[in-house]
């Protein structure tokens, strides 16, 4: 019999949604779940981190803690909501110290307070090996929504904020450079109220992973200028490539309708917005890299394989 390793995350998803009722499903494959609410969406997801996976061994609590609420945070924003409560239920082994489940409830606290969004519940239990189940719950009005899917050729391709922290951490081994994301709730929100933005994903997987989704969903190609990458303070040129690919920026990469992007880099949109390149009408996705240009891979971060090449 086959294993998840064979397989990779993104077979074993297909596969399990293959076995679930299709039509609950029907809209799967944007940030968050999204469920009907009036004059508004409900925006729903979970995202869990596990020790295993996401934690380098000199994390402190309160990182851990601050990035499980972040990631879940963040896929709020990449839909454009406003997060209105989330919900953790924690795995740990029965010989951790009461002192150090406090240290990593205030992590998840602080940055709950820091977007204005209660913890509204969870759960414990015993485990092997620490696991966070993140939860948030988000709305959005309907006209706002964004979605994956929707960019049309001639549209602007931009990010907002830099690229790197993974390779920042590599270089530091400061678990703070890797843990303490920023999810963009504000922007997220003023990207939605712009009616300028046609589609939006936040890039968890890195950006060339992003690219990707946005392709498929959209049924577009791109053109992505590496020389225009934003890279964090302390990085090289020549760490953009592999910056493409590393996954845990968190930042929102998005299209906009080029009529209306003007306004839109020139509103303050509260952290720095870079344009990195167009959606084309050919369904190819190019790295421009000084004259030259190739095909960008899709390789990013894939669970039950790793990273693959
Ligand atoms: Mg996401």
């Amino acid at each position: 019999m086959p294993k998840l390793s064979d397989a990779g995350e993104k077979a074993v998803i297909q596969h399990l949604i293959s076995l679930f009722d299709p039509k609950s499903l029907q809209d799967i494959g944007d940030d968050c779940a999204i469920l009907d609410s009036g004059d508004s969406f409900l925006l729903v997801t979970t995202d869990m981190i596990t020790r295993a996976t996401h934690m380098p061994e000199n994390a402190s609590p309160e990182d851990i803690g601050w990035y499980a609420a972040a990631v879940n945070l963040s896929d709020i924003a990449a839909m454009g909501g406003r997060p209105i409560g989330t919900l953790f239920a924690i795995g740990l082994p029965a010989d951790t110290e009461e002192e150090w489940l406090d240290r990593l409830a205030s992590g998840i606290h602080e940055c709950c307070s820091r977007y204005g969004v209660p913890v509204i519940g969870g759960d414990t239990k015993e485990n092997p090996s620490l696991t966070i189940s993140g939860t948030a719950v988000g709305r959005v009005p309907k006209s706002q929504i964004l979605r994956r899917s929707g960019a049309r050729p001639g549209d602007i391709l931009a990010m907002t904020g830099k690229l790197g922290r993974g390779i920042a951490w590599e270089l530091s081994g400061d678990a703070n450079a890797i843990l303490r994301v920023e999810p963009r709730v504000h922007e997220g929100q003023l990207l939605a109220e712009s009616g300028a933005v046609t589609s939006c994903i936040d890039m968890s997987d890195g950006l060339s992973a992003s690219v990707h989704h946005l392709s498929k969903a959209g049924n577009v190609g791109f053109s992505v200028e590496a020389d225009r990458l934003p890279l964090l303070d302390g990085l090289k040129a020549s760490d953009r490539e592999k910056a493409m690919h590393w996954g845990g920026d968190y930042e929102l990469l998005f299209t906009v309708n080029p009529k209306k992007a003007d306004s839109l880099f020139q509103s303050d949109l509260g952290c720095p917005v870079t344009g990195i390149g167009t959606v084309t009408e050919d369904k190819a996705i190019m790295l421009l890299k000084g004259d030259g240009k190739k095909h960008l891979p899709d390789r990013g971060y894939e669970h039950f394989r790793g990273a693959r090449s």
